[in-house]
């Protein structure tokens, strides 16, 4: 049996494992001694790999070019000179008609890697002449990337997810560590063991508010009000800290005058927190030595994301808890590489490095090093805009690679009708999806296991991943696939191997540029900015506190609380919010063809409800019931719990059947323009019959 080291493919943890190889079939995975998982792993990590050997439980593997020249023609299987040719003459054709802003790419936060992210972005701008590239970040954490580089000047966690356990209290805001990351749960778990405050702000009675000294269960929807009231309480007694703030910090003034009207007798009424309890959080927060500040999708999949996430990190520059080991903020990212997507600038106003399209000497630097005249100076749209953009008649052409966000994104209604009215879809990936029934041309790639590369963990770290297996069918590297088609444009993007893709990306970001394939083997990980030969990479970010704003200081912000945009009423009386599950992975297509994983929990999927409701409705435990919102209507089953309270219900987005994007509502924080995954409003009938 041979044993092949490399990294899990699922959360943003960035656990690292062998994969147990026979006869070029896996067949088994052991934990790994990384740096994150030290020699564990969580059930994902254990049993799911088997996906690899085409399972058929969930989906089938894609294992040819799929393609058809119109919608009422099903998809036929065809070789890929023909699937090559028939893209790029479309894309060519949409392109001269229309101008290349009509064409739209992803990159994949996925098993594919940081190289096909960074070929995939280059396609886009120097070959098609678009910035409408994007990945699902959109619909995750892009308001801490968009909150983050507003106040500190960097977007990313600001500490590495093992000085976790080192932290004297840890706040956790919005963020189900043990369903979501398990790994970076027990680092929580560790912290507790040796003596950390936990405090946990969260609707629902998470594992981390079971152990947590302090459980401020809010309302749904009411951060912004409580980031201020947090702000308003350390002010009012006087535990900010006014050295930090006199040399490191703009806009002090200002942000005192927004948080003074909320007082935690003034936010209780939105937020439903007694007032004892924001003082004794905060008194905690401010008196621990280390206080380290960790975030999930509860902060980020609201309409008021970008605000929340900058008053969070202003309460970093409030106290000086920041800049130091084990003391700062923590986003955790939730897809294995859904940082590394971003690193990459695969996204619509940034090129690799996060530097700014905008910029006329980032444009000509890249221009040059791709070999084209120029290069586009608009930023592009975002993958939520599309369906709006479609509607406008802006957007006629989709390339989707490692996604599908037909399962993943809210109002799926809205984004089939978007599928069905463009010209021309492509989808690229390892499985059939929801997303690839809408396709006019699918592409088969090799999967994680079959390929290799970097990712980046949350923790900006980045780790070498390898191929275990050769790929079976008629399938090819995503990078592979994207150089082949940029050739019919007359334009040369094809590479030796990844590290060829990786060495001229680090050559043209700073921030990477010491961190070679070398030392990724070396080390074991690198974790940016890495920015020469010597340098051996960062642990935690504003050493010195200096922070990477134009000024170099960090910037104080906060602003008024705003409702969801869709609150209960008669007709519809209950709050839908979106949850993550510990045995699933995003839209499933992985995790659903694994044997072990498959057996956790079965279709049509739940819905967490309350004591209280449940009775209210005579809905039991385990009671198929329908859930219906203004944009759809599903069949789910109750999970009673006494962990959420009255009022809201919680449904996991992986099931086909009982999909709640279904429901979901495409509403939009203004900035980052990522949806309202976390409110809506929806009513609940108990199905009879079953
Ligand atoms: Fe994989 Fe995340 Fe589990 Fe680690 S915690 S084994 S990275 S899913």
């Amino acid at each position: 049996m041979k044993k092949v080291l490399t990294v899990c493919p699922y959360c943003g943890s960035g656990c690292q494992l062998y994969l147990c190889v026979e006869d070029n079939r896996v067949v088994g995975a052991e934990p790994a001694n990384g740096p994150i998982n030290e020699g564990e792993l969580c059930l994902k990590g254990h049993y799911g790999w088997d996906f690899l050997n085409d399972t058929k439980i969930l989906s089938k593997r894609l294992t040819k070019p799929m393609l058809r020249y119109t919608r009422s023609e099903p998809l036929r299987e065809v070789e890929w000179d023909e699937a090559l040719d028939y893209v790029a003459g479309k894309l060519k054709t949409i392109k001269e008609q229309y101008g290349p802003d009509a064409i739209m790419g992803t990159g994949s936060a996925r098993g594919t890697g940081n190289e096909t992210n960074y070929v995939m972005q280059r396609f886009m701008r120097a070959v098609i002449g678009t910035n409408n590239v994007d990945h699902c970040a959109r619909v995750c954490h892009g308001p801490s990337v968009a909150g983050l580089t507003a106040i500190f000047g960097s977007g990313a966690m600001s500490n590495s997810i093992p000085e976790i356990e080192d932290a004297d209290c840890l706040l956790i805001f919005g963020y189900n560590a043990a369903d979501a990351h398990p790994l970076v749960a027990k680092r929580i778990l560790r912290a507790k063991q040796k003596g950390a405050k936990i405090i946990v702000v969260d609707p629902r009675k998470t594992e981390a508010a079971r152990i947590s000294d302090l459980w401020l269960q809010l309302k749904n929807g009411s951060n912004m009000a409580l980031v201020n009231s947090f702000a308003n309480i350390i002010l009012a007694k006087g535990w900010h800290n006014d050295y930090f703030i006199n040399n490191f910090t703009e806009g002090f003034a200002e942000y005192c005058n927004t948080v003074k009207k909320y007082t935690p007798e003034y936010a209780q009424a939105i937020t439903g927190i007694e007032p004892d309890l924001v003082e004794a959080a905060m008194k905690i927060y401010t008196h621990s030595k280390n206080s380290f500040i960790l975030w999930g999708m509860g902060v980020t999949q609201f309409g008021q994301a970008v605000d929340v996430v900058k008053g969070l990190g202003s309460l970093c520059l409030l106290t000086g808890q920041i800049g130091k080991p084990s003391s700062g903020v923590g986003p955790v990212r939730g897809q294995n590489n859904v940082q590394g997507a971003c690193d990459m600038g695969a996204l619509p106003n940034i090129y690799p490095g996060y530097q700014a399209v905008t910029d006329a000497a980032n444009r000509k630097k890249f221009a040059k090093a791709w070999g084209v005249e120029t290069l586009p100076d608009k930023i592009g749209f975002t993958i939520t805009e599309v369906p709006h953009a479609v509607a406008a008649g802006k957007l006629k052409a989709f390339y989707i690679i490692g996604e599908d966000p037909v399962q993943s994104d809210p109002d799926s209604g809205g984004l089939k009708k978007a599928l069905n009215d463009l010209e021309f879809v492509i989808v690229q990936d390892i499985f059939m999806n929801k997303t690839a029934l809408y396709a006019d041309v699918i592409l088969p790639a090799t999967s994680w296991g079959e390929h290799g590369g970097v990712f980046s963990g949350a923790d900006r770290r980045f780790q070498r991943f390898r191929k275990a297996v050769d790929a079976k069918g008629d399938v090819k590297d995503d990078w592979v696939i994207i150089g082949e088609l940029a050739k019919r444009f007359g334009y040369e993007l094809t590479y030796k191997n990844t590290e060829a893709i990786w060495n001229e990306m680090i050559s043209l970001c700073p921030s990477y540029a010491g961190a070679t394939y070398e030392k990724m083997e070396r080390q074991g990980s690198v974790q940016w900015p890495c920015r020469t030969l010597e340098d051996p990479g960062t642990d935690y970010l504003f050493k010195g506190n200096i922070f990477q704003t134009t000024s170099k200081k960090g910037i104080f912000f906060a602003t008024e609380w705003r409702a969801p945009a869709e609150v209960p009423d008669e007709q519809y009386p209950i709050v839908l919010c979106t949850v993550r599950e510990v045995g699933h992975y995003s839209s499933r297509t992985m995790t659903g063809n694994c044997w072990g994983l498959s057996q956790l929990a079965d279709e049509p999927g739940y819905v967490q409800i309350s004591v209280e409701d449940a009775a209210r409705l005579d809905i039991e435990d385990e009671q198929l019931m329908r859930v219906t919102s203004r944009r759809g209507s599903v069949i789910s089953r109750a999970r009673v719990s006494d962990r959420v309270k009255a009022g809201a219900v919680y449904m996991t987005y992986q099931w086909w059947i009982g999909a709640c994007n279904e429901l979901t509502i495409d509403n939009l924080d203004p900035i980052s323009k990522t949806p309202e995954y976390k409110y809506c409003a929806v009513k609940l009938e108990a199905i009879a019959d079953q």
